[in-house]
């Protein structure tokens, strides 16, 4: 890459290190900043670094929001006594943008992988059973139908079972291995819908 300024270089390298940038992406991308209006470059920067800043967990799911308690947590017209556990904050936004589902959620931030080194402690799992502590009346599994979504779901089962609290798994309409953010609405509704108990 030596044809290309420094600067170039050290531009294509940073952003090939973000997913599913490869080097040609990376390049494309660097170029095309290059030859935007320097003020909406600092634009993106700034709103880069800004959300970088203020984005937090939210106090009760989990979820990143901008808030100490996220807007989904704080407002009235959730049912907080259904809680749905989801990998990912995309997954959570799947199942918001389907605008069928009324209760709260609990974000884990990943899930249970024995391969990867990745345990219970390594995901917000303590933080779901704390809140189980207050009135809940089921708590919906809707991890991933991967190997790691099913291993985390049948762990958290275990853990929830002696507290006499429902625990429910959402049914198999979702593609083993797949990811929920790029399942359709339908599909996830179906899930929902015929979740069962575990
Ligand atoms: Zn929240």
């Amino acid at each position: 890459m030596d044809y290309y300024s420094n600067q170039i270089s050290k531009l294509i390298e940073e952003l090939s290190c973000l997913p599913g940038i490869g080097t040609k992406s990376a390049a494309r991308l660097a170029f095309h900043l290059i030859h935007m209006p320097e003020k909406d470059v600092r634009r993106l920067a700034d709103t880069m670094v800004e959300a970088r800043e203020n984005v937090r967990y939210c106090k009760e799911c989990c979820t990143l929001t901008d808030k100490e308690v996220c807007p989904i947590c704080s407002s009235p017209g959730r049912d907080h006594k259904t809680i749905m556990v989801v990998e990912n904050t995309r997954d959570l936004a799947a199942y918001e943008k389907t605008g069928k589902y009324d209760g709260v959620y609990h974000v884990l931030h990943g899930a249970i992988s024995p391969m990867l080194g990745i345990g219970p402690g390594d995901i917000k799992l303590k933080e779901l059973m704390e809140r189980l502590r207050e009135d809940v009346d089921e708590v919906i599994v809707a991890t991933n139908s991967s190997l790691e979504g099913e291993t985390t779901a049948m762990y958290i089962s275990k853990l929830i079972k002696p507290t006499g609290i429902k625990v429910s798994r959402i049914a198999s309409g979702v593609p083993v291995g797949g990811d929920l953010e790029y399942i359709d609405e339908v599909t996830l509704l179906r899930a929902l819908d015929g979740r069962t108990e575990l």
